[in-house]
C-alpha cells in the first residue's frame, strides 16, 4: 500500500505542528519518521491514521483520501501509539482474541488469523500471561499483534523501538522485515536516530513541523556522499576562540556545501572537488594556523545526513 502525504498543515493555536509537509512511502518499504521531540511526528501519524484532521492537505492510501474517507480506510491502517497496554486482568490470548472479534473475525478464519499473527509476533508461549506481567519488548509484540489482526496494508508505529535492548530490537527488525516482504508499508517514528538506523529502508526527517529530507536510504546516502564533485577536508588543531569566525568565512566560499564539527578542534568542509584549490588558497592567504589539512573522500551515513540537515537536536 502506497502512502502519499501531501502538503499537510496542522495548527494548535499559534503552534504550527505541521507546515506543508509532503512525503511518499512506497509500497512494501519500512520508513523511519525521524525528528526531535515536538517535531510533529505524532500529529502527522494521527492524521494519517484518521484519528485527527489536518487544517489543509491530504493523505492518500493507494490513491484514496484518508482525510475524506476515514471509514473506508480504517481497515487498511494499523496504528500503534507509544503507550502500551498494562491491564492486570486480561491475558495476551484474551487481548488478541478481543481485537479479532472487534474486527468481525469469526470461526475458522478467526482462529487461523490469530494463529498466524501469534507465530509472526512470537506470542505462542505468552498466551496465558497477564499484560502487566510482560517486559517492554513482549508488550511491543502484543501491541504489534493487536494492530495486525485485521491485516492492514499500512502500519504506523509511534516510537516502537523506545527503550528496547539491542536483542529485542533485532527481533522487532526481523518481524518488520517479514511484514514488508508481505507487501505491508511501515512508517515508524523515533527521536533517536540510532534506534532506527538498522531497521529502515528509507527515512522521512522532520524538524519543527517542516520536512527536512525524505527518500530511500540508499538514494539519500548516494546523493549525500562523495562523487567526483564532493570531498571532505579535515583541518586539525584550531584554538576554539576564533574558530567560529573562520568557519563562517569558509562556509561562504564558493562550492562549500557544509562545514561540520568532526571532533574537538577538528572539522570537515564538504566541498565540490574542483573548488578545493580555491579553499586551500584562501587558507594560505589568510594565514589560518591550521596544523594539518587532510583530504578524504566522504561517505554519508544516516547520522551525517541528519546532522547536516537539522539543528542536531536528535541523538
Ligand atoms: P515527540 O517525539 O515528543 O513525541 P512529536 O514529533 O511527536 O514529538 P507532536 O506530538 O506531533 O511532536 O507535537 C508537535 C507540536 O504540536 C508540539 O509543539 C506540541 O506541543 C504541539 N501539539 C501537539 N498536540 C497538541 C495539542 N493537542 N494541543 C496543543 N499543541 C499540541
Amino acid at each position: 500500500m502506497k502512502l502519499e502525504v501531501i502538503n499537510l498543515v496542522k495548527k494548535f493555536g499559534n503552534i504550527t505542528a505541521l507546515n506543508e509537509v509532503s512525503f511518499t512511502v512506497p509500497s512494501g518499504e519500512i520508513f523511519g519518521f525521524i525528528g526531535p521531540n515536538g517535531a510533529g511526528k505524532t500529529t502527522a501519524m494521527q492524521i494519517i491514521s484518521g484519528m485527527d484532521v489536518p487544517d489543509s492537505g491530504d493523505v492518500l492510501l493507494d490513491g484514496v483520501s484518508a482525510v475524506d474517507y476515514p471509514e473506508k480506510l480504517r481497515r487498511s491502517i494499523g496504528y500503534m501509539p507509544d503507550a502500551l497496554p498494562d491491564a492486570k486482568d486480561i491475558t495476551v490470548g484474551e487481548f488478541i482474541a478481543f481485537y479479532a472479534s472487534a474486527f468481525g473475525l469469526r470461526g475458522k478464519a478467526r482462529s487461523q488469523r490469530i494463529n498466524s499473527i501469534n507465530e509472526l509476533t512470537r506470542l505462542g508461549e505468552l498466551q496465558t500471561k497477564f499484560l502487566n506481567q510482560l517486559s517492554k519488548g513482549m508488550k511491543q509484540r502484543v501491541n504489534l499483534a493487536r494492530i495486525l489482526i485485521h491485516d492492514p496494508g499500512l502500519l504506523l508505529l509511534d516510537e516502537p523501538a523506545a527503550g528496547l535492548d539491542p536483542l529485542t530490537r533485532i527481533e522487532l527488525r526481523d518481524i518488520l522485515k517479514g511484514l514488508a516482504e508481505q507487501g505491508k508499508t511501515v512508517l515508524l517514528s523515533s527521536h533517536i536516530l540510532s534506534e532506527l538506523e538498522d531497521l529502515v529502508t528509507g527515512v522521512v526527517i522532520i524538524e519543527k513541523g517542516r520536512l527536512v529530507e525524505n527518500g530511500m536510504l540508499n538514494d539519500l546516502i548516494t546523493r549525500n556522499s562523495s562523487t567526483d564533485t564532493l570531498d571532505t577536508i579535515c583541518i586539525d588543531t584550531i584554538p576554539g576562540t576564533v574558530l567560529g569566525s573562520w568557519l563562517s568565512r569558509i562556509e561562504e566560499l564558493d562550492g562549500v556545501r557544509a562545514v561540520r564539527a568532526e571532533k574537538s578542534r577538528s572539522f570537515a568542509v564538504v566541498i565540490e572537488a574542483d573548488k578545493i584549490p580555491g579553499l586551500l588558497k584562501f587558507i594560505a592567504e589568510n594565514n589560518f594556523p591550521f596544523a594539518s589539512v587532510r583530504r578524504t573522500a566522504y561517505t554519508a551515513s544516516l547520522e551525517k545526513i541528519f546532522i547536516s540537515n537539522t539543528s542536531g537536536e536528535v541523538q
